[in-house]
Formats: C-alpha cells, sequence, structure tokens
C-alpha cells in the first residue's frame, strides 16, 4: 500500500526531506519496509504538495515511479518549506494509473493522502458519495477511492468541520459501511497534521521544532515513535496527541 509523509518545521529542502535520508520516501518506493495488504512497492505515481510563505499550496504529482522522474529531483533541491505533505503509490486493483490518482489532493490551502483502500468499492461506499454535490462527483480528480475520499472531507471542512472531528468520523463512517478497510489517511492545514492509523504503519518524530508523521521512518533512527493501530494523530510543531478510534470502529 501506498507510503505516506507529513512535516512541520523549519523549512527544509524537499530533496532534504524526500530523496536524501536514509529509507526516504524515494527508496520507500521501490524498497518499502513494511507493506501491508498487498501490494510490493509504490511505482505507480507519486505526489509532494507544500506550503508556500502565504499558506498557499503547490504541488508536483505523476503517474510514473518518482525514481525516474529527474525534473523533480531537481525541481525537490531549489524548494524550500516548512510543511509538506507527499507519498508514493502503490495502486489498489482495478483503480487507474493517472496523476489525478496520486497524493496530496488539494484544494488551494489544504493537503490529503490516503493509504489503503475502501473494500468494496464503490458500491460500499455509494451512500457517502450520494451525500457529494453533483460538480464534486463530476469533477472528482479520479475513480478511486482516495479521491472519493477527500471530495466528502473537502465538502466538509468547506461547511466549516473541524478537521480533527471530520477526520476520524470519516474513517469512523468508511469502516461501518466497508468493514475490512485500510484508512491510513492525512490530512494539513499547514500548521496541523492530522492522521489516521486503521491497519497500516505510522511513526511520527517529534524533535527541534519539527514533527514529522510517516509510514515508516527515515532518517535517523532515533526519535521515531510507532502509532499504535486505530489512532487518530494530531500534530503540531509544539505537540503530538495520540488519540484511540477504536470506538468509532465498533459502532
Ligand atoms: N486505494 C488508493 C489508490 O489506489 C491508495 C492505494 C494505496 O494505499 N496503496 O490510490
Amino acid at each position: 500500500m501506498c507510503r505516506h509523509v507529513g512535516y512541520l518545521g523549519p523549512a527544509v529542502s524537499l530533496a532534504e526531506l524526500l530523496l536524501e535520508p536514509e529509507h526516504s520516501l524515494l527508496e520507500q518506493t521501490w524498497a518499502p519496509a513494511d507493506m501491508r495488504g498487498g501490494g510490493t512497492i509504490n511505482a505507480d505515481g507519486f505526489g509532494v504538495g507544500w506550503y508556500r510563505a502565504d499558506g498557499s499550496t503547490a504541488r508536483h504529482r505523476a503517474a510514473v515511479p518518482m525514481w525516474t522522474d529527474q525534473s523533480f529531483r531537481e525541481t525537490a533541491r531549489e524548494v524550500r518549506s516548512g510543511a509538506v505533505v507527499a507519498a508514493v503509490r502503490s495502486a489498489t486493483v482495478g483503480m487507474p494509473v493517472v496523476p489525478g490518482a496520486c497524493a496530496p489532493f488539494t484544494d488551494g490551502s489544504r493537503l490529503f493522502s490516503h493509504n489503503g483502500r475502501v473494500t468494496g468499492w464503490p458500491d460500499s461506499v455509494a451512500k457517502l458519495a450520494a451525500r457529494l454535490d453533483v460538480v464534486d462527483l463530476l469533477t472528482l480528480e479520479a475513480a478511486t477511492d482516495s479521491a472519493l475520499l477527500w471530495a466528502v472531507l473537502r465538502q466538509r471542512v468547506l461547511d466549516g468541520a473541524d478537521p480533527e472531528v471530520a477526520v476520524p468520523e470519516l474513517v469512523g463512517e468508511v469502516v461501518a459501511a466497508a468493514p475490512d478497510s485500510r484508512l491510513n489517511l492525512l490530512f494539513s492545514d499547514g500548521t496541523r497534521l492530522v492522521a489516521t492509523t486503521w491497519t497500516h504503519s505510522l511513526w511520527v518524530r517529534h524533535e527541534h521544532g519539527a514533527v514529522t508523521v510517516a509510514s515508516e521512518p527515515f532518517g535517523a533512527r532515533a526519535g521515531w515513535r510507532e502509532v499504535p493501530d486505530r489512532s487518530l494523530v494530531v500534530a503540531t510543531v509544539d505537540d503530538v496527541e495520540l488519540r484511540p478510534l477504536e470506538e468509532m470502529g465498533e459502532r
């Protein structure tokens, strides 16, 4: 299953964060260490979203393996940011390999990634999809579970929902409709990372005024803490909070 990374802290280059460290996201493209639920490499595309100083986002994504995109490597050395969400993709069987399916998804000021799959797609979540307005459905970036999850979450956040509530609520709804789904979600508004673990790996490192959330630890091994399964992570540069999601899955 895909691998993702969220970072908040002092500005770093995208290369320092994603390409250069030992077991970097780049390395996790061809040699992930902890894939669960199918998939062996993450070569169906990748995406990197980062925040500019004014809080808006920029993004690079492509439906090719990250290691083949030489022009991204050049860009990554030049671009520096203090808030980043990036992902490498292993497409779920039956889902299209297109740029629009690559996380992070964005609405211009928020970034979102999903590591996992919705079982019984798309029938299992037809009711959830039916709550979207027609334009959101027609403009879905790709016919994938992750794009639908983002469309639903985006609408709720735009309607004023707090992501710390909306993200776990979405996990609860999807698990109720599609049990056995794998739902590691990662959301950022540029100052906060909101992430879930639901049957996939996730690690967090909080030190030197920086916080990193990642499917697999990279760089120096010290300081990484494994997030228990079925947790909600709310992280800022000042604080990392873990809350159990358990009750929600039993609704
Ligand atoms: N199901 C999603 C997709 O196909 C995410 C895939 C994954 O986590 N491997 O894009």
